[in-house]
Order: structure tokens, then C-alpha cells, then sequence
């Protein structure tokens, strides 16, 4: 008995690394996230002849592009050419696409700084003690939300524009400004948008991952193409001693005491139900294959296929825009982005 304890507790302090690798990857890729967002900004006051200092625009930003890259996807189908304006989000999103079909919504899990700063407040909400789960019967229709903005975005996009339009898209002023669109709304908000975004941080200490779970379409479409990854946390049922520690640290709320299989797209592949788990072989990654595979494996290969399409895209030419500096200046100091309006 003494020996089953102390296995059991050797198996708890090994599993806890998976938290803390976790926490750590997530925040590099979210410090570098808010550090290529001062690069930017720098970039931008020279761009817009408020500095004499050039810096050089960091790539990573459009990664907060997702509906221009997937226009560029389409694109890419039906030409076979790179878009060579925003280069750098179309093969973040590839890389993010290709993450959700062979390793869940590990993007969401271990990547995004949108889901690591929704895991920060959701942790300081439960540890606040005023987290609430919502009833079924506001679930249910609020989870459908992100699902008509992908449907939305995927008819206008997939269905409606064709490659005349991607291409006047791609022209367009807008499109070669939006990511000094995207910082000038967090810079200067309207008062409704300063007021939505307000409401989003506050609901999201008290509702679980609130953005992530009802209203992100990004994330919909990975938990869609999750449905065909290998891996899925498996629950082998006669393990389980009904202790409901899984539900309970689950960011995606998905009751896994109740599952032989996860396979439901809100999981994003953190492993915390796994690690957290006091029964012995009850709760593992799985695949078709091989029932139980090291957890480390799925976070060890979202980074391999991330870092694998950036060396690529570096090395191929396809990581930096192809729009020269100077001539952004020009368009920067020709324009109002207060009214430049969308296409
Ligand atoms: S659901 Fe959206 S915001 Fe949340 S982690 Fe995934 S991609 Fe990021
Ligand atoms: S089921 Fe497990 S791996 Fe999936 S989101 Fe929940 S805690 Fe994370
Ligand atoms: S944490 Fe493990 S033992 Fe506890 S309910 Fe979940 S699967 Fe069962």
C-alpha cells in the first residue's frame, strides 16, 4: 500500500510538469506576443511620420489576421501563389489548421495568447471563488454563437467571393493597412467597442474561457477539424474512482469523468484533466494505435509543426511582406484610419 502511495504520488509530482511546461510555453509565445505588439507600434509612429526611428515590422502580428488569411487560403487553392502581403498570418494559420487535424485545438491549448490570457483570468476566477457555470439551457445556444460566425465568415468567404474579389480584397487600401487597424482599435477605441471590450475581460473571471468557448469562430473551426486528430484523452472507466477532479480544472468545461473518450471539439489538448487525475491508470492521451502515449508527446509536436512551417516559410521567402517600407510610409501618411471602413 505504502509502495502504491508513494508510486502514485511520484506519478502527480511528474505529471505536474505538464502544467508548468504549459504555463511556460504559453507565456513566451504571450510575452513575445505583447513584444512584437511594441515593435509594431514602433514601426507604426514611424510609418505615420510621428518618428524618425524606422523599425522593422515585426511579421508576427498578422497572426491576428485570421479572416484575411483564410481569404488567402482560398487564394493559394485556386492560383497555387502565396499571398506576399500578409505572408506570415496565412502560414500561422496553416500551421494552426494543420495542428487542429492531427493534435486537437493544441493551437489553443499551448499557443494562442487570446486562450492563455482567457486560462489566466479563468484560474483567478475560480481561485476568487465567483466562477460560475452557466445552465444548459444558456450554454447550449451561446456555444452555437462561434459556430454562426464561422458560417458566417465561411459563406461570405468560401462560398461568395470569388478571385475577383480576393484580389480587389488583397488590393485594397484596407487590407494593406489592417493590422495598424487592428492596434489603432485598441489604441483608440470607440466608446461601445471600450465597453465590449471591458465586458468581455470582466465576464471572463466569472464565466470559464467565455471568449474561447462561445464566441471565438477561429477556435470553432479548429475544434471542427479536431474531430479527425488521433490523439484524444481516453478514460478507462474501472480506473476511476468518481473523485470529479477532471471536470473540474477542464478549461473547455467538458465533464471527462463522464467520457470513455474525449473527443468533443471544446478539448484544447492542455492535459490537465490527465495530470491531475489520483487514479492510477484511469485518464491518458490515446491514440487508434496505442492507448496510452507520453503526454508530452502532443505539446511536443504542436511546437515541432509550428516552428516547422516558420523555418519554412523564412527559408522559402514567405515570412516577411513583400511591401516595401518606404511605400507603406506613403499609404500611412495618404489615409485617416479612423474612417478607413472595411471593403
Ligand atoms: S478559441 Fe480562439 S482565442 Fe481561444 S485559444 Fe482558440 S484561437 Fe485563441
Ligand atoms: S479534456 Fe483534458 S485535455 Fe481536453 S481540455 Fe479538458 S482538461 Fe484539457
Ligand atoms: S480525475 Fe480521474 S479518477 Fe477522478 S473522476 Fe476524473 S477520471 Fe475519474
Amino acid at each position: 500500500m505504502r509502495m502504491k502511495t508513494t508510486g502514485l504520488l511520484n506519478d502527480l509530482r511528474r505529471d505536474r510538469r505538464v502544467d508548468l511546461l504549459r504555463r511556460t510555453v504559453q507565456s513566451l509565445f504571450g510575452l513575445f506576443c505583447l513584444y512584437a505588439g511594441f515593435r509594431f507600434y514602433l514601426y507604426y509612429l514611424w510609418a505615420s511620420g510621428h518618428s524618425d526611428t524606422y523599425v522593422p515590422r515585426p511579421p508576427s502580428v498578422e497572426a491576428f489576421l485570421p479572416i484575411g488569411a483564410l481569404v488567402n487560403l482560398k487564394r493559394l487553392v485556386l492560383t497555387g501563389q502565396f499571398d506576399p502581403i500578409h505572408p506570415a498570418g496565412l502560414t500561422i494559420f496553416i500551421a494552426a489548421l494543420v495542428i487542429g487535424l492531427l493534435l486537437r485545438k493544441g493551437f489553443c491549448g499551448w499557443i494562442c495568447p487570446v486562450g492563455f490570457a482567457s486560462n489566466l483570468a479563468e484560474s483567478a476566477g475560480r481561485k476568487a471563488g465567483i466562477q460560475v457555470r452557466l445552465p444548459a439551457w444558456l450554454d447550449y445556444p451561446l456555444l452555437s454563437l462561434k459556430y454562426l460566425l464561422l458560417f458566417f465568415f465561411g459563406y461570405l468567404i468560401l462560398l461568395k467571393m470569388d478571385l475577383a474579389a480576393i484580389e480587389d480584397f488583397n488590393r485594397s487600401t484596407y487590407n494593406l493597412v489592417v493590422d495598424a487597424k487592428m492596434l489603432y482599435f485598441f489604441l483608440a477605441p470607440s466608446t461601445l467597442s471600450l465597453g465590449i471590450m471591458l465586458f468581455l475581460v470582466a465576464v471572463s473571471f466569472i464565466v470559464r474561457n467565455f471568449w474561447c468557448r462561445y464566441l471565438c469562430p477561429y477556435g470553432a473551426l479548429l475544434g471542427l477539424l479536431a474531430f479527425c486528430s488521433p490523439l484524444a484523452v481516453r478514460r478507462k472507466a474501472q480506473n476511476c474512482i468518481d473523485c470529479g477532479r477532471c471536470d473540474r480544472v477542464c478549461p473547455g468545461s467538458i465533464r471527462v469523468s463522464h467520457k470513455e473518450t474525449v473527443r468533443t471539439p471544446e478539448c484544447i489538448g492542455c492535459g490537465e484533466c490527465v495530470s491531475t487525475c489520483p487514479a492510477r491508470d484511469c485518464l491518458a492521451l490515446g491514440s487508434p494505435v496505442r492507448r496510452r502515449v507520453p503526454l508530452l508527446l502532443l505539446p511536443a509536436a504542436v511546437l515541432a509543426v509550428f516552428f516547422t512551417f516558420y523555418a519554412w516559410a523564412v527559408l522559402t521567402g514567405n515570412w516577411h511582406s513583400a511591401l516595401p517600407p518606404e511605400l507603406m510610409r506613403q499609404i500611412y501618411s495618404s489615409i485617416d484610419l479612423q474612417q478607413l471602413a472595411h471593403p
